[in-house]
């Protein structure tokens, strides 16, 4: 998708702080972010939202939630906690449209909201 802003950072034509590659997806800090740990999630290749993701992305999605548990444990917010969130169109608020999930984490945060 050459208009997607993730897959520009994906290919590296965008900038970004990148704090973890593997072969399916890439983890960077987000530009603005909502608590002090705010990294987002973002597999290499583009879907727009979870409802494009099928059965066949199970192990796609399974990924990115274990590796952003491994990233939060290793990175000190394991035992005080962290919410992972996958954002799916407009009511829940997803501005951007390739499938990402935000790992939030560093300070209390109410149940939801
Ligand atoms: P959404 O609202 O779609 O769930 O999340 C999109 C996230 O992407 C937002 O938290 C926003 O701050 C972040 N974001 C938007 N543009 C950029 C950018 O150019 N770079 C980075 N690192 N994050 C971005
Ligand atoms: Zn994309």
């Amino acid at each position: 998708m050459s208009d997607c802003l993730f897959c520009k950072i994906v290919s590296g034509q965008v900038p970004a702080k990148i704090v973890h590659q593997d072969d399916q997806c890439i983890a960077f800090l987000d530009i603005a972010p909502q608590a002090p740990t705010h990294v987002l999630f973002v597999p290499r290749r583009h879907l727009a939202s979870l409802n494009e993701a099928t059965v066949e992305e199970k192990e796609l999605l399974g990924h990115l939630m274990v590796t952003a548990s491994k990233y939060a444990r290793d990175n000190g917010i394991g035992e005080t906690g962290y919410r992972q969130v996958v954002n799916c169109n407009r009511d829940a608020g997803q501005t951007v449209f390739h499938l990402h999930l935000h790992l939030l984490g560093g300070r209390p945060m109410g149940h939801f909201g």
